[in-house]
């Protein structure tokens, strides 16, 4: 298990960068993986997890939930409006806000529980046909509209193009978040986080650097 690789390789990034120690936020993504490989990682103590699906997480994490104290839950995969509820009741993070009826329900629902989970709004910063997340040119004024709605927009999310260096891609959410005043930044995966680290990422979503290769059935 390289959880204790990675948070090293996490530490050495945030010294580098001139960061706080600790400023980062390691999501391990466990979607796909065995239930032993996600229970080997809670038994040595790490308590945040991303899964990517509504439907796999409702199945695996409140058999994890009951047993495990402290637990951190971030949804960074596709959200259909008709699992909001679902989505809300189960995650502490929603990472894919990409569209305002999507954000419209949430904040229905917000007000109708009285909590919400936090909120990043996916930018497609490769501007990607099949991508998810509102274009960097229509991005401000996502903000500005959920924001009106009191969602509690705490930063921005995206997936670099695999073909890019995604660098170019956590700088550009880097400054779209700073001229809208967001200081979340969920960015980096497996291959590039310490990248993401150096651009200021607050949110890394590690999954086959953690538990091995996805196997998918
Ligand atoms: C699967 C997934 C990850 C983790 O990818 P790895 O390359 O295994 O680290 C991160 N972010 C999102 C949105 C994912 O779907």
């Amino acid at each position: 298990m390289a959880l204790s690789d990675i948070k090293e390789r996490i530490a050495k990034a945030e010294e580098l960068a001139g960061r706080a120690k600790g400023s980062v936020t390691l999501i391990a993504v466990s979607k796909v993986q065995p239930l032993e490989r996600v229970e080997a990682v809670l038994e040595e103590g790490h308590r945040v997890f991303g899964e990517n699906r509504v439907q796999e997480a409702a199945g695996k994490w409140p058999d994890f939930k009951a047993r495990f104290d402290g637990l951190e839950l971030h949804l960074i995969g596709p959200l259909q409006s008709n699992k909001a509820r679902q989505a809300m009741e189960l995650f502490d993070a929603i990472h894919s806000v990409d569209r305002l009826k999507l954000a419209k329900r949430l904040a229905d629902m917000a007000q109708e529980m009285g909590s919400c989970p936090d909120i990043f709004l996916q930018v497609n910063t490769g501007e990607e046909d099949q991508k998810a997340g509102v274009l960097p040119s229509e991005a401000d004024a996502f903000v500005a509209d959920c924001q009106a709605l009191d969602l509690p927009v705490k930063g921005l999310m995206c997936i670099p193009p695999v073909d890019e260096e995604p660098s170019l891609h956590f700088a550009l959410l880097a400054k779209i978040a700073a001229r809208n005043g967001l200081e979340g930044l969920s960015m980096g995966m497996s291959g590039d986080f310490e990248r993401a680290i150096a651009l200021g990422a607050t949110h890394i979503r590690v999954g086959s650097a953690i538990f091995g290769e996805r196997t998918y059935a």
